[in-house]
Parts: C-alpha cells; structure tokens; sequence
C-alpha cells in the first residue's frame, strides 16, 4: 500500500478504478484478506477508512458487551457498515488497522475478536446462494475456498455410499438418502465437503464429523466454524509476524495517526464538556468522596490509593483528575479537594500548575477529555507506588478480589468478574462489576455505553441507583452487604477505610 500527499478526491482510491477484476481480495463477496492492498491511497483515505472500520468494529463490541441478541445486530451495524460496502475500502481499512493494532498483545487480542466478530456477522448475513454469482456458490463457500483451495464438494454418487457413517457422525444433519441417491443434493443447503482433517481440528476435535481415511467430511452447517477459524489463526499468525516488522519510510508520516488510533480515535469524547457525564449530579470538594460508588475500580482504586497514601503520582492525578472533570467537579473544587488530601505537601508550589494544565489553564490551554477504557487499558501500566490503570488489565487476581471484597461485592457476584478478568475481557469484567452492584437497572442506562469510558460507568451508576442523591436501599447492597465505599461511608482520615 502506497501512501500519496494528495487530498482525498472520492470516496474511493483513485487506483480503485484501474483496479484489476481478477484481484480476488477485493471483488470476493467475503474478503479473508489474504492479499496485501498493493495500490495508491492518499493519507486522507488511509485515515478516514480506518476510522470507519474502527466504528464498526466498537459497535460490535458494545453489542457483544451488551448482550444484544445477534438477530439484532443488523439494526445497529448496517448503517455503519453502508461505509465500509465498497470492497477496497473495506480492504484496505482492515489493512490499516492492521498495522495500528499490531503494535501490543492486548490490541492484538482486540483487533483479532473484532475481526472475527465481523466476520461471523457477515457470513451469518449472506443468504446461502443469495450471494452467488457461479454455480450455486454461497459467500461461505466461496471464503473457504478462498483460505482451502483443496476442498472438495461430494459429488451424490460419492456421498451415497457414506452418507449412513456421516448421518451417524454428524447428528444435527437433516438429509434424505433418497434426495441424495436422486442426485437432488447437489445445490441444497447439506452440501459435504471433504477436506482434510488436520484443516478442520476444531470440529474433528469435538467430534462433530466424520473422519476416513485423514479427511474429514464437513457439512455446510458447519463451515461457519471452519472458515472462522481459519480466518482467526491466519490474522493471528499476521499480526504477530507484522508487529515485529519495522516501520518503512512511506508509512513513517502515518506513525502518529496510527499509534493514537487504537486508543483515542472513534471514541465519543461526550465527556470533553466538564459535567457532561453528571446526569444531575453536582460534584463538589465535600461530596466526591460519597460517590466513590458510582466510580468504576480504576477510579474507585486511585480514591482509595488517595485517602491511604495522602498523594497520587503523575499518571494517577491525570487519570483521576480528568474523571472527576469529566464528572463535574470544578477547577476551584478540584484545587479545593487534593489539596485538602495530599497532606503534608505544598499543593500550591508543587500540583497547582497541574491541576491548572488539565482544566486548560496553563501550557496550550487544551480541553483536555477524561480518559476511556481503551486508553487507560493500552495505556503505560502503574510501577510500584503508582495506582493509575485498569485493575482487570494490570493488577492481579488476588489484587482484584481483595478490593471488590472492600466494595462490597458478594464472593457469588465476584465469580463472573474474575472469569472475565481471567479471560482478559478487561471492559467485560468492568460490565460484570457494574451488574453485580445493579441487577435490574432501567433499560435506559444500557445507552451509556458503560464499560467503554469511566465517566460512562458514573453516569449509568448515578441513573441505575435513582439519580444523584440515591442512597442505596437495602435492596440495593450487595447481597445484603452495604459496603463503606458503596455507602459513601467512607472516611476520608482513615488510611485503612478503603485501602488498595
Ligand atoms: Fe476503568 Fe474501563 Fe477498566 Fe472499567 S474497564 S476499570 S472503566 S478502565
């Protein structure tokens, strides 16, 4: 892929056009992208295709976090997938978020469950036969030949005489001998394909086919798997193999929009506004300590790192700091309230300045936003005596256990969030959290997109428990238990009252 100065001038590549018909990356129904784009695009498009894809790829996410049925899938992805509908732009965004994605494990493991996702969407869309365009091929089949040249479909007089052994081996399959022994098999949906079996370990695995002689006999119901595996291993094995490629010349000007796309890009700043994430609430130097049960752990962590140390290093003020932005505390509170906290410092000489840069006071005078899930995740973790981060990301198990305990939260409601956690599903441990302090919360706050910013995860709590001055009830604790931090009881001159 070529990077070129010039302006964006379509929608498209202006190579797009000369584009040669055979090049099957881009015209297939389903791209596997196997091919690498070998064309120009100018760095308007590279960015702006990126940051398409990027939406597409949050939406399913949230989606996913949200426990939204894939039958409803297409109601919110559709609309942003219309911009990704020409093949070469969907081809070459995923190329170039390849290239952002690459760079850490954890947006490897991000990217790759995306992709997949995306995937899965896709094919469950195509309509078996719909998407054809020669000889009754499905996008299915068409994307797995795509990733298997040597698969085979039976032929019927192949498939007659092992037809009793696969209907044995496969019980979901629904076939008619008769059809079949009739020659009326040939472009229905219980198609069998053979191919072999070390390409399709996964089902042969959990014995969901029949294997002779080395090859296994897979029917179409099944290729979904096939082709998502497939798929999966191969990104994985080249997102590995790309992060430790180095950068080239032509792709060193994109270097910045590139490192920044993974974590800042495609996200709603809707908390930029001080107090956009407030939802009535009114933070003040008095009041932000009472709710710290609204705030997420990675919040939740640095108030309690706060009230025991008397101090929060840099990276932890800037994290915290911006939240409570974000959340509405003012500047003069915000002066009002660390000050207040870092005992036995000179908050005027040495943090003002500080506090001051993040309101946009000082330096470039910047807005600048509280930070979202991804950045704090992908983010530098904490070093010793540093609490800024993502708990479920960077602190252990036992670390994690021991402050949901302080929280509050019942060892049965702890299950769910260690599973996920362990499962390194930071945010979907953080949803976890979230459903374990509100069982039944009002639908509405499923629009706030909690689990993907903090200061979402404060405003869905503020609403979820009535509004800005709802105490919890008794049927609002945890299993019974009403924690100090839950409560707001916590007091702030006690180191141990909520101790990290
Ligand atoms: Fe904070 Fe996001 Fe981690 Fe939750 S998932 S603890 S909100 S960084």
């Amino acid at each position: 892929m070529n990077i070129v100065k010039s302006s964006r001038s379509s929608s498209v590549p202006k190579s797009v056009a000369a584009l040669d018909s055979k090049n099957s990356a881009a015209t297939t129904n389903i791209n596997l992208y196997q091919e690498i784009p070998n064309i120009e695009v100018s760095l308007d498009d590279f960015e702006e295709f990126a940051l398409d894809r990027l939406k597409v790829l949050k939406k399913l996410e949230q989606l996913k976090m949200r426990h939204v049925a894939p039958e409803k899938y297409k109601k919110y992805l559709d609309p942003l997938l219309q911009k990704l509908n020409d093949p070469t732009k969907d081809w070459i965004s995923h190329f170039v978020l390849r290239l952002a994605y690459c760079r850490s494990e954890d947006l490897r493991r991000w990217f790759l469950a995306q992709e997949v996702a995306l995937l899965k969407y896709r094919l469950s869309q195509s309509n078996p036969g719909s998407s054809s365009n020669s000889g009754g091929e499905t996008a299915i089949t068409k994307a797995l030949k795509s990733v298997l040249p040597n698969v085979h479909v039976l032929a019927p007089e192949e498939l007659e005489p092992l037809l009793p052994k696969i209907l044995a081996a496969t019980p979901s399959l629904n076939m008619n001998p008769l059809q079949v022994g009739n020659g009326r098999n040939a472009n229905s949906n219980n198609n069998i394909y053979r191919v072999p079996f070390t390409q399709a370990l996964d089902l042969v695995q959990h014995r969901q086919v029949f294997v002779k002689k080395g090859m296994a006999y897979i029917p179409e119901s099944k290729l979904l798997s096939l082709v998502t595996a497939r798929f999966r291993s191969n990104l994985s094995r080249q997102l590995a193999l790309l992060s430790a490629v180095p950068t080239t010349p032509a792709l060193q000007r994109t270097q910045g929009f590139l490192k920044n796309v993974a974590t800042v890009h495609a996200i709603k700043d809707e908390y930029l506004e001080q107090g956009a994430g407030t939802d009535g609430v009114q933070l003040t130097a008095n009041n932000v300590a009472s709710h710290v049960k609204h705030m997420p752990l990675c919040m939740a962590q640095l108030q309690m790192a706060l009230n025991k140390e008397k101090h929060l290093k840099h990276w932890g003020r800037l994290q915290y700091g911006l939240f409570l932005k974000g959340a509405g505390l003012s500047l003069e509170d915000a002066m009002v309230y660390f000050e207040r906290m870092f005992v036995g410092k000179d908050f005027n000489k040495e943090y003002s300045y500080n506090f001051r840069h993040m309101y946009g006071k000082e330096g470039k005078r910047a807005n600048y936003p509280p930070y979202n899930c991804a950045k704090i995740i992908n983010g530098n973790g904490p070093n010793a005596n540093e609490h800024h981060g993502c708990p479920y990301k960077h602190s252990t198990v036992q670390d994690v256990t021991a402050m949901l305990n302080k929280l509050g939260i019942a060892p049965s409601k702890q299950k769910g969030i260690i599973a996920q956690q362990q499962s390194h599903n930071y945010q979907l441990a953080c949803v976890e959290h979230f459903k374990a302090m509100y069982p039944n919360p009002p639908t509405s706050v499923y629009a706030n997109d909690f689990g993907n910013h903090p200061n979402a995860w404060f405003k869905s709590s503020v609403k979820a428990s009535g509004g800005a001055d709802a105490k919890m009830t008794d049927s609002q604790t945890i299993d019974g238990k009403k924690s100090n931090v839950a409560s707001g009881d916590v007091d702030m001159n006690d180191p141990n009252s909520v101790s990290p």
